[in-house]
């Protein structure tokens, strides 16, 4: 790997004229709204495959690298035209996009559709068996010399260009879009709480996406939010585009090579082929502490299994869908940063990067928390971003959020059907929320963040939901 490919991309982002000098402490603000009254607006949908190579590592390499192909992966989305500058919304079937690898994107799709890159939400599903894209990090990892390599940069340039080409094309493409329609649907046996706790107020153990152990998954669902959430695009009465969101980690299974966009892709992909005139797009909501394990032991046949449930939540949300005129259409950001918890020391963990008594993944994984620090020291916000249409808002959230998050701010606004994607700029891994900072577990073992990350989120979305509450 060319070290130099690393620093081209880099420079390319350091140029965002959205940048701008923020304290090297928490920051949230800047909050920005830009709501048109429409006559016309246009949709137009777009999608570009992005299955990784042979050999490409995944879900930062400490897992088998891709061996062979169960089904393709892809990024798909939209751009709307006719309410100020081009937005455009998109989700990938990749583990993550963190940092620059995430402006990137962003950057390639705005010069693409003509707008400005806070004007682009880009989101993954999360899937395990897929690349987890640092440019930071996989610079970090190649400079070692001897780690397999996290990210082949030419085939994250492709992507981009594949990224350019689809959201070019597709602009001379779009179609009037004159109506909106929402609906939801409870989704049976999928999701349910991975944090179990114990006696003394810790989590004892975790049920992951996969669980063998019997007296864990017979365990309660525990917080959950259980609806799929689909918002939907016409032409008159034809549908254009439906944007479906649940909150779940998407893995059946993973760690054996094969590249997948796993259960709730399969699901995307089966509607799509009910209804090949309507672009399908799915979106993780906030699964940062949700996984399939209450229901799924982890063997090859639950993968159709969990796929049909999902898809069922997504054919029962269906028949809510109730077409209303579009009268108006917002776009909303606001700057988002917040500290990095104090456990966390640029030196020392590069340190143990360079010790070559450590494990594979104990040299890997803390490239990110290193990415994430030198990210922060840059200031390099990120950017929430919610999109709203009539009474519907479609928020995007970063990274591996909590579930409370989403269940928090649909309690905000209550008027308002939110539907919630996270999974967007991976940079700070998990979001747990501040109650689950003291009890502990797995996801607050990997959260760059400090506690006071709960506030500034919640204050965050509060401004993009127009809130006080
Ligand atoms: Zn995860």
């Amino acid at each position: 790997m060319d070290r130099r490919d690393f620093v081209g991309l880099a420079a390319g982002s350091a140029a965002l004229s959205w940048m701008a000098p923020y304290a090297a402490f928490g920051f949230q603000g800047n909050a920005k709204s830009d709501e048109h009254k429409v006559s016309e607006i246009y949709l137009a949908p777009f999608r570009f495959d992005v299955t990784p190579p042979l050999g490409h590592g995944c879900c930062g390499n400490w897992i088998k690298p891709i061996e062979g192909y169960d089904d393709p992966m892809e990024a798909i989305g939209f751009v709307i035209m006719g309410a100020g500058k081009p937005i455009v919304v998109c989700s990938v079937d990749w583990t993550g996009l963190l940092n620059e690898a995430h402006v990137a994107w962003r950057t390639a799709m705005a010069e693409a559709a003509g707008t400005t890159a806070d004007r682009v939400a880009v989101q993954v599903v999360h899937q395990h068996n897929a690349p987890f894209a640092c440019l930071e990090a996989a610079k970090i990892v190649a400079d070692q010399g001897v780690l397999p390599s996290m990210l082949n940069v030419d085939f994250f340039r492709r992507c981009l260009d594949a990224a350019r080409i689809s959201v070019s094309q597709a602009i001379h493409q779009g179609e009037r879009v004159t109506h909106i329609a929402k609906g939801q649907a409870k989704v049976l046996e999928v999701a349910a709480n991975r944090r179990i706790m114990g006696d003394n107020g810790k989590v004892r153990a975790s049920r992951g996406s996969a669980c063998a152990d019997p007296s864990l998954r017979a365990l309660p669902e525990g917080v959950i939010d259980p609806y799929l959430k689909t918002v939907a695009f016409y032409a008159g009465d034809r549908k254009l585009a439906a944007c479906h969101y649940y909150a779940c980690h998407p893995m059946s299974y993973y760690g054996d090579g094969r590249a997948s966009s796993d259960f709730c892709g399969l699901a995307r992909k089966r509607r799509q082929g009910d209804e090949p005139g309507c672009t399908h797009i799915y979106f993780n909501g906030c699964g940062g502490n949700i996984g399939a394990g209450k229901y799924n032991d982890g063997t090859r046949a639950m993968r159709p299994i969990l796929a049909k449930r999902i898809y069922d939540g997504i054919v029962n949300a269906d028949v809510d869908l109730k077409r209303e005129a579009i009268e108006k259409v917002s776009w909303n950001t606001c700057d988002f940063l917040p500290p990095i918890d104090p456990r966390w020391d640029e030196a020392k963990i590069m340190a143990q990067i360079e010790d070559k008594s450590q494990s594979l993944v104990n040299r890997s994984r803390p490239a990110y928390t290193v990415s994430w620090i030198r990210r922060h020291a840059k200031s390099i916000p990120i950017v929430l971003s919610c999109l709203d249409i009539n009474d519907v808002s479609m928020m995007h959230l970063p990274a591996e959020c909590f579930i409370e998050y989403q269940l928090r701010a649909q309690q905000m606004n209550p008027e308002r059907f939110l539907a919630t994607a996270a999974y967007g700029d991976g940079g700070p891994w998990y979001i747990p929320t501040l109650q689950a900072y003291p009890e502990v577990g797995y996801e607050v073992s990997v959260a760059w963040s400090a506690s006071e990350v709960d506030d500034i989120l919640t204050s965050g979305i509060r401004q993009l939901l127009h809130t006080t509450v």
